[in-house]
């Protein structure tokens, strides 16, 4: 496969690396401090188009394709990824599930506020008692009327007090996968509950929530997809989230290059730049190289997608490689910069802290494994 970037290509990621400098960068540290984002970025981030990158432009968004997606997220990702969080989450698993299973009146009613910028929409799948096996969730959706009363409880969800609309997958019929149904849901319903999950590692800025729901009525035109086909959009919501996360990933490790490469320049001991030593020359190359590596393979497994073929596969290595990347990259970037890695005047910590949770969600490395052992020798070992 060739991925030189096209000259049309290259402008979208000129034009995303400048919007970051100049919007989203200066402030990380002090959005990280604070442990809140200006949400003036909202407005902001739809003005360049990126809470609109992945939607269809019939319904405002911009319609960019998997690969062109990825270069604005690379660039998110190496400036903030409280922030790359946000675009990932609304436009990305939220509104590309709408997008795609959505009928032609949800698209128009959900995604021209969502392209806008005027809402936020949230992804809402993991409960205390189901993370990597989201097919034994219990949240309730029960009948009533035309429509339908949800209860239950997410935990980690990712804009969830931010947000103006969830996707809430419930069970409707019977256990295990083919009992899950993803509903639409207003955050500001009666019965619906979002409190706020503080003291985290990393993403300190970006809202985390749980989620309460308690009779929450949903009418039939919420219903997302078909009844009982909930576990199906959730997946293939995955299936591109994982390689916009990959995307994200680079970013990280990009950025950290790039802050270790300058700073060991700078840096004098022993009377030369400690990039001088061989030691330390080896630590960028290993960032350098594992870097593009993960690139290619996001790019890849973008290119699978664009291509409209199934790219499940191809977003697991990609998700999985360029996750572990993300975080051994930023562990190194700290080790170049010794102790002046571990305080906040530089941005690699907080590369490190924001990386860790890479591995862990959209699905854990573990995950992402079984799922390419269950690729490669056709055994399922999830059962
Ligand atoms: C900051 C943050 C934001 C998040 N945002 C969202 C969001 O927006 N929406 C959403 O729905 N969820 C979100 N999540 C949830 C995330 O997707 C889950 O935390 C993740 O899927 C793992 O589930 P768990 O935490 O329950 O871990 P568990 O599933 O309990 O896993 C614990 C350990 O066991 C391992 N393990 C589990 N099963 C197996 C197996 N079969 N084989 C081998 N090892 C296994 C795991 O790899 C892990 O190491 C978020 C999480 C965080 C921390």
């Amino acid at each position: 496969m060739d991925f030189t970037l096209s000259p049309e290509q290259e402008l979208i990621r000129e034009t995303a690396r400048s919007f970051c400098d100049a919007e989203i960068a200066p402030h990380a540290a002090e959005w990280d401090r604070s442990e809140t984002i200006d949400r003036g970025i909202v407005a902001k981030l739809a003005s360049v188009g990126f809470l609109a990158a992945a939607l269809p432009e019939e319904h405002g968004g911009m319609g960019l394709g998997v690969l062109d997606y990825t270069l604005v997220v690379e660039e998110l990702g190496r400036a903030d990824s409280n922030v790359r969080g946000i675009v990932s989450v609304s436009n990305g698993l939220y509104g590309k599930s709408v997008a795609r299973w959505g009928t032609d009146g949800q698209r128009a009613r959900l995604l021209p506020a969502l392209a806008a910028g005027t809402e936020l929409g949230c992804y809402a799948l993991t409960e205390p008692g189901a993370g990597s096996d989201p097919a034994g969730l219990q949240t309730s959706a029960t009948r009533d009327g035309d429509g339908w009363r949800l209860s239950g409880q997410k935990i980690f969800i990712t804009l969830g007090s931010w947000a103006s609309s969830a996707l809430v997958f419930a069970r409707t019929g019977e256990a295990g996968a083919r009992g899950i149904t993803c509903f639409v849901v207003a955050t500001d319903a009666d019965g619906f509950e979002a409190r706020p999950i503080k003291g985290k590692l990393g993403l300190r800025a970006q809202d985390t929530a749980e989620l309460y729901l308690d009779g929450v009525a949903v009418g039939p035109d919420d219903v997302l997809g078909e009844v009982g086909g909930g576990f199906k959009v959730a997946m293939s919501a995955l299936d591109h989230g994982r390689i916009s996360l990959g995307a994200g990933c680079v970013g990280i490790a990009q950025g950290c290059l790039d802050a270790s490469v300058a700073y060991t320049k700078e840096r004098t001991q022993f009377g030369r730049s400690v990039a001088s030593f061989q030691l330390v020359q080896e630590l960028l190359a290993d960032i350098a190289v594992e870097t593009e590596a993960a690139r290619l393979l996001v790019r890849r497994a973008a290119a699978t997608a664009d291509r409209g073929d199934r790219h499940t596969v191809e977003a697991s290595y990609a998700k999985y490689f360029a996750s572990e990347v993300a975080v051994r990259a930023a562990n190194a970037a700290v080790q170049a910069h010794g102790g002046y890695g571990y305080v906040d005047e530089y941005p690699v910590g907080k590369y490190l802290r924001d990386a860790r949770v890479t591995t862990l969600y959209e699905g854990t490395s573990q995950i992402q494994k079984l799922l390419i052992g269950r690729a490669l020798t056709g055994e399922n070992a999830f059962a």
